[in-house]
C-alpha cells in the first residue's frame, strides 16, 4: 500500500528488480527477523543468524561485484534493502553501516587480495563488519584522532579506543581509523582492517552502550593496547585515511537519508491510519480540522523529502553526489524525520507516549539520526563551505 501523499510515485530509478528485491527484504525483515523484536531488544544486539540468513537471501554486499560474491548492483539496491528494512520496522541488524558502509570502503581501497580475503565473508554474513573513527575524547573532529599505530616488522602496533562503534559488540571485521603519523593531522590518517574473531590478543570490547533508543542494535567501545595488525591488512596507502573517508562519508550520510525518508512514510502511514480509526467527540480524529492539516502537512514535507532523496541516489549511482549536497541531504532529512515523526506522534495522544505503539520507538530512535555521521552542525559547517 503506498503511503498517503506519495500515490503514484514511483523512484525514478526504480526498476522491475527493485520491486522483487523489496518484496524479499520485505518478507525476511517481516517473517524472519520481527518475530524475534522483543528478544533481540533486551538482548541488545542482533542475531548472527539474521545475518547469515540475509547472506543466504542475497541481500548483503548487493552493490559488491559478483567476482567478490556479492550482488553485482549499485546503490539503488542498497538503498531499496535499507528502505524496506526501516519501513517494517525492523532495527536490530546494522546493515546500514555492514553493507550500506563498511563493504565500500574494502570495495574502493581493498587490493584485489584484501577483496577476495574479506568481501565473500561480508557478503554471505559470515562476517559482521564495523567503522571505527569516533573515539571518547571527541567525534567531530576526525583529523584530532588519537589512536595510534607504530610500525613495528610486519606489523602495525595499535593502541588507543574508540566509542559508540555501531555493531560493535559482534564485529569480526573493523575498519579503524589510526594516526599512523602522529604528528600530522588529516595527512597522518591511516585506515586499518582489523581482524576480531575470537577476540585476538590486545583487543577488547568494552561494555555493550545503553542508549535512548535502538534497543535491538548494539554500539560499543573498542580498545585496543599492543593489538597487531599485519601491515597487509593497510587499506590503501599510509596517510591516505582522511580522504578516503571523506571519499565515503556522502554515501554514509545519504544511507542515513535512506532511513530518514522511509521512517517517515511509515510515522504518515501509522498516523493517518490511527486517525481513521479512533475517534474524539464523536467523530474520526480525521474529521478533526487540525488533524487533517497536520497529516497534510507531514505528507508533503514526506513527499518533497522523498523527491530530493531521490535526486541524491541519482547523481551518487552517477558518481556525481558532492560533499555539500550530500550534507544538504543529511541535515534536511533527518530534521525532516524528527519533526514529521514527532508531529505523528501527537495524534496519537497518549498511546503515542508507550512502547507498545511503533511510533514511540520511532521517536526515540529518530534522535540520534541528527548525531551520527557527522552531526547536523557539521553539515552545515559544510554545506557553508560552498557558499
Ligand atoms: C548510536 C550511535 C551509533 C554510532 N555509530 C558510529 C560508528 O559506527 N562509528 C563511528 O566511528 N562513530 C559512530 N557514532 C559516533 C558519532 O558519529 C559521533 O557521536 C558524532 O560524530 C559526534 O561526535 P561526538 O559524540 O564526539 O560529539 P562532539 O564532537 O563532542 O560534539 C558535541 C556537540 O558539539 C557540536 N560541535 C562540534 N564541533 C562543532 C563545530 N565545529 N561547530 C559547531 N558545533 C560543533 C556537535 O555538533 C555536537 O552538537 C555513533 C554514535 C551513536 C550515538
Amino acid at each position: 500500500m503506498p503511503t498517503p501523499g506519495l500515490d503514484g510515485y514511483v523512484e525514478p530509478w526504480r526498476k522491475p528488480e527493485h520491486d522483487d528485491l523489496a518484496e524479499l527484504a520485505r518478507t525476511f525483515f517481516t517473517k524472519e527477523v520481527l518475530p524475534h523484536a522483543e528478544r533481540l531488544e533486551q538482548q541488545g544486539h542482533p542475531d548472527r543468524e539474521h545475518y547469515r540468513r540475509a547472506g543466504e537471501l542475497g541481500l548483503l554486499g548487493l552493490s559488491i561485484p559478483e567476482e567478490y560474491g556479492g550482488g553485482g548492483g549499485d546503490f539503488t539496491h542498497e538503498a531499496t534493502l535499507l528502505h524496506e528494512q526501516t519501513l517494517a520496522g525492523e532495527g536490530s541488524l546494522g546493515i546500514a553501516v555492514h553493507s550500506g558502509i563498511v563493504t565500500g570502503y574494502l570495495n574502493d581501497y581493498g587490493s584485489d587480495e584484501q577483496k577476495r580475503r574479506w568481501l565473500p565473508g561480508l557478503v554471505s554474513g559470515e562476517l559482521i563488519g564495523a567503522i571505527g573513527m569516533t573515539e571518547p575524547d571527541g567525534g567531530s573532529d576526525v583529523q584530532s584522532i588519537r589512536t595510534r599505530a607504530i610500525r613495528d616488522g610486519d606489523d602495525y602496533v595499535v593502541t588507543g579506543s574508540k566509542t559508540f562503534i555501531t555493531n560493535g559488540i559482534l564485529a569480526d571485521l573493523l575498519v579503524l581509523a589510526v594516526k599512523t603519523d602522529t604528528s600530522a593531522r588529516a595527512h597522518g590518517i591511516s585506515l586499518l582492517v582489523c581482524e576480531l574473531t575470537g577476540d585476538p590478543a590486545g583487543f577488547r570490547r568494552g561494555r555493550k552502550i545503553e542508549k535512548i533508543g535502538l534497543h535491538a542494535n548494539d554500539t560499543a567501545e573498542l580498545f585496543f593496547d599492543d593489538f597487531r595488525v599485519p601491515v597487509a591488512n593497510l587499506l590503501g596507502t599510509e596517510g591516505s585515511g582522511f580522504i578516503q573517508m571523506m571519499q565515503q562519508l556522502p554515501q554514509e550520510r545519504l544511507v542515513i537519508g535512506v532511513g530518514a525518508v522511509a521512517a517517515m512514510q511509515r510515522a504518515v502511514e501509522l498516523a493517518t491510519a490511527y486517525a481513521k480509526e479512533r475517534t474524539a467527540f464523536g467523530k474520526p480524529l480525521i474529521g478533526h480540522q487540525n488533524t487533517r492539516m497536520v497529516l497534510a502537512e507531514v505528507a508533503t514535507r514526506t513527499r518533497v523529502s522523498r523527491a530530493f532523496l531521490d535526486d541524491c541516489i541519482q547523481r551518487h549511482t552517477r558518481g556525481e553526489l558532492d560533499v555539500a549536497t550530500a550534507a544538504m541531504a543529511k541535515l534536511y532529512l533527518t530534521e525532516g524525520q524528527c519533526e514529521v515523526v514527532d508531529r505523528c506522534l501527537q495524534i496519537f495522544g497518549g498511546y503515542g507516549y508507550t512502547t507498545e505503539y511503533p511510533i514511540a520507538k520511532m521517536y526515540a530512535d529518530a534522535r540520534v539520526q541528527k548525531i551520527y555521521g557527522g552531526t547536523n552542525e557539521i553539515m552545515k559547517e559544510l554545506i557553508s563551505r560552498v557558499l
